[in-house]
């Protein structure tokens, strides 16, 4: 798959000043509710209103969404505000009704993006359509089947795409309702830097009060945007109440995230800078220099030792040289640990290297 910048001109076209801000409730409840959140967001950075009209619960029971009569209070949100409208589909049904209210954004679901067979489904319903096409990632954590479903979008002919990070489900509840686990979304931005990424941190944290930290994670991790959901009575909405925030308090995250210069062009810095990684380089080559001339005499000692029979591991040996380098290293600020694992694993390569002596 290739992603260029072909693919996110839905956003570079919004020619924001700001990362993106998708908001709105977790659940479209009541056309009140609905328009009154819209209003409110619309004096925020908000550019993008949500509202989920079709809900995937986890147990039967829940409130499993208004359907199809939420459809047209989007359309008046539109109407109303100018703010684009987005909405969760999790069938081909929903795309034909979602797209018959013309809502402008679709995003597919976490508990939808691990089963191919409805991706494709959806996928095939788009055909011949051009609507941005949002992928939130699998509920477990599993960067190709996330990538997979972006690609069946792509094979389909939906040109404008972009992913939203949601967190993976653990089967123990901890201090996130569903873990980051960031190591996978920057992997994703790696591969794919023309991808639009944006941060659901709502369903990552599940509460309201550790928003504003997740989201400044992805902020120095240069992601495109946010999805927040957003409620004018939170405590009292009929899905996620923990977690939703009134569009004051969404307000106050967004003005309190503190977007961080890529790099500075002043030319003293970027001189200075230079210089540093220079002289980085350098060192880092004489590193693996100074390790390859280690490990050959790592070789030598186990040729001699093999000819005269003796044993490979010399225990009281390594203990003396660990500790003499961690005394060293202390003795120059460097930390004991980090010491302690360079030196366990210099240990490990020269044993095996003497074990691999013919
Ligand atoms: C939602 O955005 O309300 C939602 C159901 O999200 P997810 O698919 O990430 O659970
Ligand atoms: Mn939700």
């Amino acid at each position: 798959m290739e992603i260029t910048k072909e693919n996110r001109k839905w956003l570079d076209s919004m020619g924001l000043s700001h990362p993106i801000v998708i908001a709105g409730p977790c659940s479209a409840e009541t056309e009140e509710q609905v328009l009154k959140t819209a209003h409110e967001l619309k004096n925020t950075d908000t550019n993008v209103f949500r509202a989920g009209i079709w809900k995937p619960r986890t147990r039967p029971g829940g409130f499993e969404g208004v359907g199809e009569i939420g459809l047209p209070w989007l359309q008046k949100v539109k109407e109303e505000t100018g703010m684009l409208v987005t909405t969760e589909v999790g069938n081909a049904n929903h795309v034909e009704l979602a797209l018959k209210h013309d809502i402008d954004i679709l995003w597919i679901g976490a508990r939808t993006t691990v089963n191919p067979f409805v991706v494709q489904e959806i996928a095939d319903a788009l055909k011949g359509v051009d609507k941005p096409v949002l992928v939130k990632n699998p509920v477990n954590p599993d960067l190709a089947l996330w990538l997979g479903a972006v690609e069946r979008f792509q094979t389909a002919g939906i040109s404008q795409l972009g992913v939203i990070h949601r967190g993976f489900s653990t089967y123990k509840s901890t201090h996130y309702r569903n873990k980051p686990k960031w190591q996978i979304a920057i992997e994703l931005k790696k591969e794919f830097p023309n991808l639009p990424l944006i941060l659901d941190p709502s369903h990552i944290c599940g509460r309201r009060d550790t928003l504003l930290d997740v989201s400044q994670t992805a902020l120095d991790l240069n992601y495109d945007g946010f999805m927040i959901e957003t409620h004018i009575d939170p405590d009292n909405a009929w899905s996620d109440a923990a977690q939703q925030v009134t569009p004051t308090q969404l307000s106050q995250i967004t003005d309190d995230l503190k977007i961080r210069q890529k790099s500075s062009s002043k030319e003293e810095f970027q001189r200075k800078l230079t210089m540093f990684r220079k002289e980085l380089d350098l060192i880092d080559t004489n590193l693996i220099d100074l390790l390859k001339d280690r490990m050959g005499i790592s070789e030598g000692i186990g040729q001699l030792k093999k000819k005269e029979n003796v044993a490979i591991l010399q225990s009281a040996r390594w203990a003396d040289i660990l500790k003499k380098m961690i005394d060293r290293g202390q003795k120059n600020g460097l930390n004991k640990e980090f010491i302690e694992q360079i030196f366990r694993a210099i240990h490990v390569e020269s044993i095996n290297i003497q074990h691999h002596i013919k």
